[in-house]
């Protein structure tokens, strides 16, 4: 039996699996049901971590939706309808919006697990079917820090730029602000064999998380102070002769600038910033010195915050001053976190943004894109608002009426989620497109049920930058249609041509959009990745190999070198204080995926991990007379979270963690400060200020 060849629907690693049927094919209900075995995939090599090996159970769960729901008036609870009743509720309210109030008063929401096909489908409706500039998603909450300091320093944003497999041969792997060990635990694979070689990995984190278990060196920063812990490093590279001077003077520009800012990042001062001792600044910059081959990469930990970008920038710094980008087994990546956050950055659901990774705001590619799409440039919107900007107008005189919400579940994953709550009932229409009843669905006026990753073919493009199949295993159960048909019919309905429901048709479109872009991916078909291992872009033409590395001989920036940029550590958007004595910092946990809106409906995966949790060192909870497992409450300036206290040392004493994945009384999102990082947009989800008290 050989079952159907395709990856996990969750996070950006992508592993290889295969689905097979449990039914043998007489047409009952065990047909529908599918087992999932590991594939031996050069990221997962095998391995599948609990969330992958559940994930087919969401398939014939009684919680997915299988009708669409329609609400009366925002007092009437949803009742089933038809689906020719609600796209055509839909249609004629968007066309009232867009009468009424211009077609701005319309938006788009998209999310970074959707295929590249769905991804550019939501773009182009946004820009060609409603003529709004408001499109945006809840990528924009994952890794556009580090986007952005990729774009400014080499001119050029893929997560890696090189292969996953350089972690195993890598001397030495720093890894800033990321618990692959608990998010991507398939990943340790390749980190185990690396240390196995003799290879030194050093763990940036405020939590002894189990990604910090396997490190030689954890370095134990308080949150938001990676910036000067990154200049300290780089300080200290110069002060002991690591310095790569050829690579700086060949291959880079505007180091003189960041030596003098980071002249004042003394050994010292660093400590006193960032609480990391000095004789491990001094172990870590020695490790990242010596190293022949060395890898930087950050995660969320180092890229949400308001500062997020400059953070990454500094440690893009460091990387360039040892001279690893573009050198093979070397080099700066990040640790993109959702299924299709890498593809889902590139072809335009981003409010700035069209296909191939072009600006929305360069003429040559509207030109471009319109030509595609078959419209005249000026037609084509300009910029919108990013995510939380976009969420925080909704219903405001100046900001969108309607909103069309795929792939995410913003009551759960944005900060101040409270305020994002009530502006999502203060608009005249909210549409939600998903598989089950989120927590966003259930305040909607319509929601569609939609089809599941295994329901559906289509691409994503993993961590790497390596373009990969999702496959369609079986049908989607009656009633249910994929993302790409409900936007076809709203696109009928609204007399608007050219939205294909068949992936292929869309997928070759896209690759005509993105022919020229930074992210092109002209040269590739379903037959070629088909045909491979998935393949890597750039890939212009058909005849070309793909790019697994990037950079090793020039940038992308105009004069082909890699910038420093200097950069300087400021506080954190919100300080603690006497009334919120305590920093909160959030994440993940190994069961749960972004806002849980699938795992928590998955048996398996809530034992493992039931509910929302509170870490905190044991001093803490002494001073507060907690004890572990009581129930404690969190109050920040925004709102209030309730967890159980877990009481470990793993955590610094003026800390607390809270995962992400739980509603109600548990959503942390309830407490995190949406202050925005200037370029990226990104809030800071990271650290902001609390107070605790029994609950
Ligand atoms: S969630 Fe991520 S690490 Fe786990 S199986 Fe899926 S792709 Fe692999």
């Amino acid at each position: 039996m050989t079952g159907t060849a395709t990856h996990c629907p969750y996070c950006a690693l992508q592993c290889g699996m295969t689905l097979r049927s449990v039914g043998n094919g007489a047409g009952d209900a065990d047909d529908a049901k599918l087992t999932v075995h590991p594939r031996d995939f050069p990221t997962n090599r095998g391995g599948l971590c609990v969330k992958g090996w559940t994930s087919a159970e969401l398939l014939s769960s009684p919680h997915r939706l299988t009708t669409p729901l329609v609400r009366d008036n925002r007092g009437a609870p949803l009742r089933p309808a038809s689906w020719e009743e609600a796209l055509d509720r839909v249609a004629g309210e968007l066309r009232d919006l867009r009468r009424d109030h211009g077609p701005a008063s319309v938006a788009m929401f998209g999310g970074g697990g959707l295929t590249n096909e769905k991804a550019y489908q939501l773009g182009k409706f946004a820009r060609v079917a409603l003529r709004t500039p408001h499109i945006d998603y809840n990528g924009r909450f994952c890794m556009s820090s580090a986007a952005a300091a990729g774009l400014r320093a080499f001119g050029l944003d893929r997560g890696l730029p090189f292969p996953l497999s350089d972690l195993a041969t890598a001397d030495a792997v720093l890894l800033a602000g990321s618990n692959l060990a608990e998010t991507m635990p398939p990943v340790m694979r390749h980190i185990t064999e690396q240390r196995e070689r003799g290879g030194a990995l050093i763990v940036i984190d405020p939590r002894s998380t189990p990604s910090a278990a396997h490190a030689t060196l954890h370095l134990q920063p308080s949150p938001g102070t990676d910036l000067a812990l990154a200049n300290g490093l780089l300080h200290l590279v110069i002060a002991q002769g690591y310095l790569d001077e050829d690579y700086v003077a060949e291959r880079t520009s505007g180091f003189d600038a960041v030596r003098r800012i980071v002249s004042g990042y003394w050994p010292e001062r660093v400590e006193r910033i960032t609480g990391v001792p000095v004789p491990a600044l001094r172990e870590a910059a020695g490790i990242l010195g010596q190293a022949s081959t060395a890898l930087v990469l950050t995660g969320r930990g180092a890229e949400q915050h308001s500062k997020g970008t400059d953070t990454v920038a500094a440690l893009i710094n460091l990387a360039l001053a040892l001279g690893l980008p573009g050198r093979p087994g070397s080099g700066y990546g990040c640790i993109t976190g959702q299924g299709n956050g890498q593809g889902g950055r590139e072809h335009g659901q981003k409010a700035d943004q069209l296909p191939g990774y072009r600006r929305i705001d360069d003429p040559a590619a509207r030109a471009h894109v319109a030509a595609v799409w078959g419209i005249d440039p000026d037609d084509l919107p300009g910029p919108g608002r990013s995510a939380y900007e976009l969420l925080d107008g909704l219903g405001t005189p100046d900001g969108p009426r309607g909103l069309l919400v795929f792939g995410s579940n913003p009551v759960i994953s944005a900060p101040n989620a409270r305020h994002v709550s009530e502006r999502l009932d203060s608009l005249d229409l909210l549409v939600v497109a998903d598989l089950v009843l989120s927590e966003t669905a259930e305040r909607a006026d319509v929601v569609l049920p939609s089809a599941q990753w295994a329901e559906e073919d289509g691409t994503t493009t993993n961590l790497e930058g390596r373009v990969i199949r999702r496959r369609r295993a079986l049908d989607p159960p009656p009633g249910v249609r994929t993302d790409l048909e409900i936007l076809a019919g709203l696109a009928e309905r609204l007399g608007v041509p050219g939205f294909s429901p068949r992936p292929v048709e869309v997928f070759d479109e896209l690759r005509r959009a993105s022919a020229g872009g930074a992210a092109d991916y002209a040269g590739i078909s379903y037959e070629r990745i088909d045909a491979t291992d998935g393949v890597f872009w750039p890939c212009p033409t058909e005849q070309h190999p793909g790019t697994p590395r990037m950079f090793l001989r020039s940038f992308a920036t105009p004069d082909g070198r890699a910038r420093f940029s200097p950069v300087r550590h400021r506080a954190v958007a919100e300080e603690t204080d006497a009334e919120y004595p305590i920093y909160l910092t959030t994440g993940r946990v190994l069961a749960h995926y972004q806002s849980g809106a699938q795992t928590r409906l998955i048996d398996a995966l809530v034992k493992a991990s039931p509910d929302a949790f509170v870490e905190m060192a044991p001093d803490l909870a002494i001073r507060l007379g907690l004890a572990d497992g009581e129930l404690v409450r969190v109050v920040s300036r925004r709102g209030t979270a309730t967890g159980r206290a877990t009481v470990t040392e793993a955590i610094r004493p003026d800390t607390v963690f809270m995962p992400f994945h739980w509603g109600g009384d548990g959503r942390a999102n309830s407490l995190t400060n949406p202050a925005l990082d200037p370029t990226s947009k990104m809030p800071e989800f990271k650290v902001c200020a609390v107070r605790l008290e029994k609950a």
